[in-house]
């Protein structure tokens, strides 16, 4: 684990063109190792929703693909029947293309390789390098040994090349019930690496395939699976993450064993981690088939998915991994980075709008009843070409609940009795009075008078007051539910929620993950909203129409909250 600073990794400039597997690519072009061609891919196993960790991965493939004008395909490693369904694969392409990467005509699928694979083991099985055992799962798993006692030789082990080609070609006809045989590598049961001893390379399998249906009853194992379709692909640097490398051995024996020319070659580098968050797809699958969260879409996942939904564009995502380290060393990422990156994005590009979150009302006692003023007020100060809009002022107004307090604690510069405030794009005001609910005690509206002088943009307005609060007009806000998101995780790093075993992870949810605020006031300028579109809610944070809105009823997602802690990170480190 690596952290940096104050316990977390620093973002560093532009990566993906100065990296070790860069280097790796530049070394075989100068040899002219595969004459100069440059082929990569992306893998998924369509068994999930992609989520961050693979926009890295995605980064990576297409974005070096491309700096050496090389190739990168899409392929669904769809080699697990029963994990796999076509809901996966449509989302995953979905979420490529939403990215903004391009496969052209190379949407390629393990599944269409079965047949040859098929072929090239009854080759491993000619060659004398692969036979038929009969242990069953459990025996397999006490004969390997482990890192300090060697594997002990399967008694099928030396079963002659005829007899194991007619079992295997047996287990392919169905002949023999599931799990009861399983095709293996003769490879060294006294490797120190495990996964040398004897490695499965088919099992039996009775499950319905989403592309091959009912074809096949023996499915290949990954490892002897994956470098064969990325020879079939004529893939030239095959990458993937760090828990693959005690697999590269065996990757480059099945190539090797069949003599296969120009191998690609596996290079492994770190997998994104980001703190707070759960990235296995397992355990997001998990977490939607137990309905902790609204879907693969939730707006608290880490998927693509709920990203966009939240309120995330493809180039903040790309940005973010184009920052983070390609190494080859695990790390843990801090999710407050990733909130920089989209604040960043949406301080710049988002329209600045007021809603009032928990409405307090407020009578301006001096404003003449039915009086409509119609105010100016900057769409974005960080971008003079965003123009203005108007906003309507009356003697009614709704402010925050929290902006206004009987007994203003020191440095509460916002409405107390006697004390003025400005409300922004319009006047100062001054609280004279206050309501309370007589059975509950609550206050329930507040009574001020307005500065006719000092109306925002006039000379009058000169007249500084500490605290300037968001408001809405009664008469015109229109209501609205917002939906505040916090971490999905409480763990501060995934590691060690990953490492508890079991399902414990689930005990790790953050039970306030989400708060949904029904009776939210807004400027009736977002009625025109369209799904997506995103604001910055002054004083309260980014926020994005949500798929679930109607005309009738808004609904807006909290992005991100205005404060940025990593900013205060940085500056602290810079100190
Ligand atoms: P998960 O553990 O989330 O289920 P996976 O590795 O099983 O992920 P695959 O569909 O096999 O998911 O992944 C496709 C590609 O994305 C692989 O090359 C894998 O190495 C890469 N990948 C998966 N997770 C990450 C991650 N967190 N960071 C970077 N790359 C990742
Ligand atoms: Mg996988």
């Amino acid at each position: 684990m690596l952290f940096t600073g104050e316990g977390f990794m620093e973002p560093r400039a532009s990566n993906l063109t100065d990296n070790f597997i860069q280097e790796i690519i530049d070394k075989d072009k100068k040899s002219n190792k595969y004459h100069g061609r440059i082929h990569l891919r992306f893998p998924p196993e369509p068994n999930g929703y992609l989520h961050i960790g693979h926009a890295k991965s995605i980064y990576l493939n297409f974005g070096i693909a491309a700096h050496n004008n090389g190739l990168c395909n899409l392929r669904f490693d769809d080699t697990n029947p029963s994990m796999e369904d076509t809901e996966y694969i449509e989302s995953i392409i979905r979420d490529v293309k939403w990215l903004g990467y391009d496969w052209e005509d190379r949407l390629f699928y393990a599944s269409d390789y079965f047949e040859a694979m098929y072929d090239y083991a009854l080759q491993i099985i000619r060659a004398g390098k692969a036979y038929v055992c009969d242990l069953n799962p459990e025996e397999i798993r006490k004969f390997r040994g482990n890192f300090n006692k060697p594997g002990i030789e399967s008694p099928f082990r030396n079963r002659t090349i005829e007899e194991n080609l007619v079992l295997f070609t047996k287990m392919r006809n169905g002949d023999f019930p599931d799990g009861s045989r399983v095709l293996r590598a003769k490879i060294d049961m006294s490797s120190p690496n495990l996964n040398m001893r004897d490695p499965v390379l088919y099992r039996i399998l009775r499950a319905t395939h989403h592309r091959t249906g009912n074809k096949w009853c023996i499915y290949p194992m990954y490892d002897y699976a994956h470098p064969l379709e990325d020879y079939y692909e004529k893939i030239t640097h095959s990458v993937c993450t760090l828990e693959f490398e005690d697999h590269r051995p065996l990757y480059d024996w099945v190539l090797n064993v069949l003599n296969l020319p120009e191998p690609p070659q596996q290079i492994e580098f770190a997998r994104l981690n980001l703190n707070n968050t759960i990235m296995s797809k397992r355990k997001l699958r998990k977490l939607v088939e137990g309905d902790y969260v609204s879907g693969w879409d939730d707006p608290r996942f880490p998927t693509l998915s709920g990203l966009r939904r939240r309120g995330y564009t493809p180039e903040v995502i790309r940005n973010f991994c184009e920052q983070i380290s390609i190494s080859k060393s695990n790390s843990v990422v801090d999710i407050r980075f990733l909130e920089h990156c989209i604040r960043e994005d949406l301080n710049l590009q988002s329209p600045r709008v007021m809603a009032v979150l928990r409405p307090l009302k407020v009578v301006l006692v001096n404003y003449p009843e039915n009086q409509v003023e119609e105010m100016d007020a900057e769409n974005n100060p960080e971008n003079p070409n965003a123009g203005k809009h108007k906003i309507s002022f009356t003697r009614n107004i709704y402010i925050e609940r929290e902006d206004f307090c009987e007994n203003p604690p020191k440095k509460y510069f916002r409405l107390s009795p006697g004390r003025e405030v400005r409300l922004k794009n319009a006047y100062i005001i001054k609280c004279e009075d206050f309501i309370r609910d007589e059975k509950t005690g609550e206050v329930i509206a507040v009574h001020c008078t307005y500065d006719p002088e000092s109306k925002s943009g006039r000379p009058g307005a000169e007249r500084r007051v500490k605290g300037t609060l968001h408001w809405v007009s009664a008469e015109h806000a229109l209501k609205a539910e917002v939906r505040l998101y916090d971490y999905l995780m409480l763990e501060k790093n995934e590691e060690t929620v990953i490492s508890e075993e079991g399902e414990d992870f689930i005990r790790q949810l953050n039970p306030n993950s989400v708060e949904i605020l029904k009776n939210c006031l807004i400027e009736p300028a977002l009625s025109t909203a369209s799904i997506g579109s995103r604001y910055q809610f002054l004083r309260k944070g980014y926020f994005c129409l949500d798929i679930d809105s109607t005309k009738d009823k808004l609904i807006f997602n909290r992005i991100v909250s205005l404060r940025d802690s990593w900013a205060k990170i940085l500056k602290a480190n810079n100190k």
